[in-house]
C-alpha cells in the first residue's frame, strides 16, 4: 500500500543537528520544513536479517540525504490498528524482507499535547533496549507528519489473547510475569517508570504451544506515553501526578501521595491476577467504590478458577499488592521471588528489607516465623514448601481508606481519555477533581491528573 505522504517533501533541519542519526529534533526554532531521521542506536533484534537491514540503512543514509523518500524502503502493508493518534500498519522492508509495523500520527489530529506524549514516548524507546520492551528502529517526521517503525507484534495484544482464552494456566502465567519482570526491573534499574502498565500495553510479538500444551508467549511492553525517566536526589524521584488505568492503579497514585516506580509493581500484580482467573481483581459500580477497593487491597479469590491456582502464587500475588509501597516487593526482588523462578527450594526469607526488618523485630533471635497474620503471609510466601501451604487468612496491614471514584466495566479500550488530560504533566496544576475523573468511565482507559511534574 503507497502512502500518499511520502509526496511530503521535506529538508534537513538548518537549525540544529537533528540529521545525525539517534537524535530526535523537535527543533522550536525552525519554521521552514524540518526533516527529522532517527535511527536507533540499540536494538534486542539479533537476527544476521536485523543487522544486514542496519548496514543497508547506514549506506542509505550516508550515500544520500535522509528523507521522508527513505520510507519508499518499505511496501506498506495491511493495517494492524488504529492508535489514539493515528494508524499502525504492517510494512515490509523492500530490500531485507524484515517485517515491522509503522505507526503513522497526523500531527496536527492528534494536537500538541498529544505530541509531546508521543515525544516522550520516542525519547525514552530511544534509550532502552531489553528483550521484552518494544524496539523503535527509526523515526520519520516532517511539519505535517510522524512516522515510528516499530518491531512487529504479530500476534497482537495480549488483553486480546488472553480475551479467546478466558485465563491462563499458572505456568503459562509464570512465564508472561518472568518476561513483564525483566523488563519492569531494567526500566527501574534506569530509574525509568512506566506508570501505565496494562494488558492493552504488552503486545504479543509471537507464540507457541509447548509439549506440555501450554503456550509460550513472547512478550513485548509497549506505550511509553506516560513514563518518566527520575532524576536527581530521591525525593525530587517521587511523583505526585494521578495518571494510568484505574484498575491497574497503585493505591498511592489514587492518593497522589509521593511514589515512586513501585507504581509499576502493583500493576504486574493486577495483570497477574487477571492472567490467572480473567478478571480483575477489584470491580465496582462506582468510581468511589472502585477507588476504596484498591486503597484497602484486600484480595478475593472466590472465582472457582483459584482453587487450581498455587498458595505461592497467590502470595506472590500478596507482596505485589501491598497496599504500602514501601512494604511492595520490588522489581529486582520479584526476579527472585520463588514462585517466579520456580525454584522451590531457595531460602525461606523475605526478600522485602522492610518486610525483613520486620520480621527481626518481632523476632530478633529467631529465625522462625511468629505468628502474626501478617508474619503467617510471609511464612507462607517464603516457606520452602509455599505450594503446599494453607492459604493465608488476612493480608498485609491495610491503611485507612480515603475516597476516590472512578467507575468501572469490562470495555478492553485502552485509549486514551483525551490528548490533553494525558498531556497535564506539563503544566503544575492541583490535581484536577471528579470532573476530570468522570470523564473517564471506562476501566481500561488511561487517566492523567497532573499535580506536579517531576
Ligand atoms: P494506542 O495509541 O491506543 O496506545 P497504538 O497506536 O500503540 O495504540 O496501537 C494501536 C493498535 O495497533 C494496537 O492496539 C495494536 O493492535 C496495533 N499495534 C501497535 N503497535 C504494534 C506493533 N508493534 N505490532 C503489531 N501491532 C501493533
Amino acid at each position: 500500500m503507497a502512502d500518499p505522504s511520502l509526496n511530503d517533501n521535506p529538508t534537513a533541519c538548518p537549525h540544529c543537528a537533528s540529521s545525525q542519526a539517534g537524535l530526535l529534533c523537535v527543533c522550536p526554532a525552525g519554521k521552514s520544513p524540518v526533516l527529522v531521521v532517527e535511527m536507533s542506536q540499540t536494538s534486542s533484534i539479533g537476527s544476521t536479517e536485523f543487522f544486514a537491514s542496519q548496514e543497508r540503512k547506514k549506506e542509505r543514509n550516508t550515500s544520500r540525504e535522509s528523507s521522508l523518500k527513505d520510507l519508499e524502503f518499505y511496501t506498506f502493508g495491511r493495517i494492524l490498528g488504529q492508535g489514539s493518534f493515528g494508524m499502525v500498519f504492517e510494512a515490509i522492508d523492500k530490500e531485507t524482507g524484515a517485517k515491522w509495523a509503522i505507526k503513522k500520527v497526523n500531527k496536527e489530529k492528534a494536537g500538541s499535547s498529544a505530541m509531546k506524549l508521543l515525544e516522550r514516548e520516542v525519547s525514552i524507546l530511544k534509550t532502552v533496549n531489553h528483550q521484552h520492551i518494544i524496539h523503535l528502529e527509526q523515526v520519520f517526521e516532517s511539519p505535517q507528519k510522524m512516522y515510528l517503525v516499530m518491531e512487529l507484534c504479530e500476534d497482537g495484544e495480549l488483553k486480546a489473547v488472553m480475551d479467546q482464552r478466558g485465563h491462563f494456566s499458572e505456568n503459562e502465567t509464570r512465564l508472561i510475569i518472568q518476561s513483564l519482570a525483566s523488563a519492569i526491573a531494567y526500566l527501574h534499574n534506569k530509574d525509568i517508570v512506566h506508570r501505565d502498565l496494562k494488558l492493552e500495553n504488552i503486545m504479543v510479538k509471537s507464540s507457541f504451544i509447548d509439549d506440555n500444551n501450554e503456550m509460550n508467549l513472547n512478550i513485548k511492553v509497549t506505550d511509553f506515553g506516560l513514563s518518566v525517566q527520575k532524576h536527581g536526589s530521591r525525593s525530587e524521584g517521587m511523583m505526585q501526578t494521578t495518571c494510568g488505568t484505574p484498575i491497574y492503579m497503585a493505591p498511592e497514585v489514587i492518593n497522589a501521595h509521593d511514589y515512586s516506580q513501585q507504581c509499576d509493581i502493583w500493576s504486574i500484580g493486577v495483570i497477574m491476577f487477571i492472567l490467572l482467573c480473567g478478571e480483575p481483581p477489584f470491580l465496582a459500580n462506582s468510581e468511589e467504590k472502585l477507588y476504596e477497593l484498591i486503597k484497602k487491597g484486600e484480595l478475593r479469590f472466590e472465582n472457582p478458577v483459584w482453587e487450581s491456582v498455587s498458595d505461592s502464587a497467590k502470595n506472590t500475588l500478596k507482596q505485589l499488592m501491598k497496599v504500602d509501597p514501601a512494604h511492595r516487593i520490588t522489581a529486582k526482588e520479584l526476579l527472585d521471588n520463588q514462585w517466579l523462578t520456580g525454584n522451590t527450594l531457595s531460602s525461606a526469607r523475605p526478600t522485602n528489607v522492610l518486610e525483613m526488618m520486620k520480621e527481626w523485630k518481632n523476632n530478633p533471635e529467631s529465625d522462625e516465623e511468629t505468628n502474626t497474620d501478617e508474619e503467617t503471609e510471609q511464612s507462607a510466601v517464603y516457606s520452602p514448601s509455599a505450594n503446599t501451604a494453607k492459604q493465608p487468612t488476612n493480608a498485609a496491614k491495610k491503611p485507612a481508606a480515603e475516597s476516590v471514584g472512578m467507575t468501572s466495566s469490562n470495555s478492553s479500550s485502552s485509549k486514551l481519555l483525551s490528548a490533553e488530560s494525558k498531556a497535564e504533566p506539563e503544566k503544575s496544576s492541583e490535581t484536577v477533581g471528579h470532573a476530570s475523573v468522570a470523564k473517564t468511565t471506562l476501566k481500561s482507559t488511561t487517566l492523567f491528573r497532573g499535580k506536579k511534574r517531576l
